[in-house]
């Protein structure tokens, strides 16, 4: 029951965002029912270019005196490098596709859209409910770690994203999820499957 509530919740707002906001867009929101509102936000946000990267803002006319990926700090910040082309997101893709080789996670993401959209998802409802998961996972854990080294001046090493990667995934599937309900953490911990 709880979960339709929300199910119902979420349709409702993904409905709204489409009808008021998406009008003059052709990407239309792919909004997963395990991950967060605000991370489904997010989501969207980046697949359309709107996260306040450094290369947005500059657009915007925001004076910066340093453009380039707070991560990496060799190219200009867009959310493309940011999220999928800098070395931290590969490395972080590389070893998430070590750990998910089981549901063929791939060791190489071209661009966000390829993460997000559904052609490369595998077709299994389990397998795809824990796909859409942890993609979800890992974009937004560079985006929280791209944040916590900005305004924090924490660093985070491959490994502890990983394990961000793997907690946060785990959570959200243990609370939303309709086929990993019961997955148990030292199952998880290991492969997803
Ligand atoms: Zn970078």
């Amino acid at each position: 029951m709880w979960y339709v509530i929300r199910s119902v919740t979420v349709r409702s707002l993904r409905k709204e965002v489409d009808s008021k906001l998406l009008d003059t867009t052709p990407k239309h929101t792919i909004w997963s029912p395990t991950v967060p509102i605000k991370t489904n936000v997010f989501i969207w946000r980046a697949r359309l270019d709107r996260l306040p990267t450094r290369a947005n803002l500059n657009r915007r006319g925001v004076n910066l005196q340093d453009d380039k990926c707070v991560l990496c700090n060799l190219v200009e910040e867009s959310a493309q490098h940011l999220l999928v082309e800098c070395s931290t997101a590969k490395e972080l893709i590389a070893s998430i596709s070590l750990w998910a080789a089981s549901i063929k996670f791939p060791a190489f993401i071209n661009s966000i859209e390829d993460l997000i959209c559904q052609q490369v998802h595998p077709t299994k409802s389990k397998e795809r409910e824990m796909w859409d998961t942890i993609s979800r996972a890992m974009l937004w854990t560079i985006w929280s770690f791209r944040n916590t080294l900005l305004f924090e001046g924490k660093v985070k090493t491959n490994m502890m994203l990983l394990r961000e990667v793997k907690e946060l995934a785990y959570n959200w599937l243990k609370s939303r999820s309709v086929f990993c309900k019961h997955i148990k953490w030292s199952d998880w911990n290991c492969n997803p499957l």
